[in-house]
């Protein structure tokens, strides 16, 4: 049976140029970057050039790039390092779209007391920049966090203009570019963000390495306490395999991603209208206009996303249902309900999201065997045209 992989936005293969700089880190380079000796100090230059190499991939300085283990901790680094710095004296923006990593930190400190709003989108998950604007108007000490694209729907957001308008306001910028990472440029020299958050695992570099943008003079109080890494502001000793490796994939990404952007839109743009002439009572989820080259997300009414996951998994496909995070429930993503979805289509929804590793013959092999499958759920559910209630209270 032919493996498809199409959950590219959950994680990545690891890129072999990747595995093949991290290895000597395993072998005769372990020293501690922190030590004394010569020994270590070696170790150190990988993690300097490794810095250096990351801080191109932004388009910054290297004492801008902080190492972290995952997005997840760039993100918490940033809200809640902020948040510390004005002693929870501030105001949250945030939207109503944004991943876990993101909204959970964002909550807590609502839940200590902090004015926190999560702007809503419209119909193609956009925010509304005039709400955006009325938000921060005479707001004490704000902060803003948007994303630059999104995980489920791959809608991007106009996130220079975000930045600017929080910037003519006086607030501190967050963005979570973790889908973005890779598939666009990420030029803080153009985009006047202050934070910016990206993981290895979603452009090909392992799991359990992230980096944080912070800008020179922002305000920020360290996130995780201990040791003097990282200039003092994450404390840990450093991951030196894993950001060697990151820094590898931000390399590779930049020396592909034109080509590669251009390569993974047509494959997807094949896959869209493949799948919507084959299966009627079907709609795209997101913004196609301003979209992530390598993200579908696609309704199918009347069924549930689950089973079409199960029933391709069997097949060698891999999809999901809504981020990794939120796939282990069965409640309708958060993402398809803020873009009010109608509840029809809301449980029918999946994503694919490719990488450069697909090739056409993988989008032939899921346009042969997804139709099928679609037909047979749709045979088997008590909804649908013409066989019972079409709306629910
Ligand atoms: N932000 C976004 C948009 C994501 O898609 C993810 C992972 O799915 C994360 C943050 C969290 O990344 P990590 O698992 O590396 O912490």
């Amino acid at each position: 049976m032919r493996n498809v992989y199409l959950d590219n936005n959950a994680t990545t293969a690891v890129a072999p140029e990747v595995r093949e700089a991290m290895m000597p880190f395993f072998g005769e380079l372990y020293g501690n970057p922190s030590s004394m000796h010569a020994f270590g100090g070696q170790v150190a230059k990988h993690v300097a050039a490794a810095r250096e190499q990351v801080a191109a991939f932004f388009n910054c300085e290297p004492d801008e790039v902080i190492f972290t283990s995952c997005a997840t901790e760039s993100d918490n680094t940033a809200i809640r390092g902020t948040a510390d710095w004005f002693g929870n004296d501030l105001k949250v923006v945030t939207t109503a779209v944004e991943h876990p990593a993101v909204l959970q930190p964002c909550r807590r400190l609502k839940a200590q007391g902090v004015e926190e709003v999560e702007l809503p989108v419209d119909g193609v998950g956009q925010i509304d920049l005039d709400r955006l604007r009325a938000e921060l108007k005479g707001a004490k000490n704000p902060l803003v966090s948007a994303m630059w694209a999104n995980n489920e729907t791959g809608t991007v957001f106009p996130i220079r203009e975000i930045a600017e308008i929080a910037k003519e306001n006086g607030a501190a910028m967050h963005t979570d570019a973790v889908q973005a990472a890779g598939k666009v440029p990420l030029d803080m020299t153009s985009v006047p963000v202050d934070f910016l958050a990206i993981s290895g695992h979603k452009f090909h570099a392992p799991k359990g390495v992230g980096a944080l943008f912070v800008r020179r003079g922002a305000k920020l109080k360290p996130f995780m306490l201990g040791g003097h890494q990282e200039s003092g502001r994450r404390a840990g000793t450093e991951n030196v395999a894993y950001i060697v490796g990151l820094a590898k994939a931000c390399e590779l990404a930049t020396a592909q991603m034109a080509e590669e952007a251009r390569q993974l839109a047509a494959l997807r743009d094949r896959l869209e209208a493949g799948i919507l002439a084959a299966c009627p009572n079907t709609r795209v989820n997101g913004d196609r206009a301003h979209r992530l080259p390598n993200t579908l997300n696609v309704s199918f009414e009347y069924i549930e996303g689950e089973s079409i996951a199960y029933h391709l998994s069997d097949l060698g496909i891999c999809i999901s249902t809504g981020s990794a995070c939120a796939s282990g429930s069965l409640d309708p993503s958060h993402v398809i309900r803020a873009m009010g979805v109608p509840f029809t289509a809301v449980h029918g929804s999946v994503r694919f999201s490719l990488s450069r590793y697909n090739t056409s013959a993988d989008i032939d092999y899921v346009l042969e065997h997804l139709p099928p499958v679609i037909k047979k759920l749709r045979d088997l559910s008590p909804f649908g045209p013409g066989k019972g209630p079409t709306t629910f209270q």
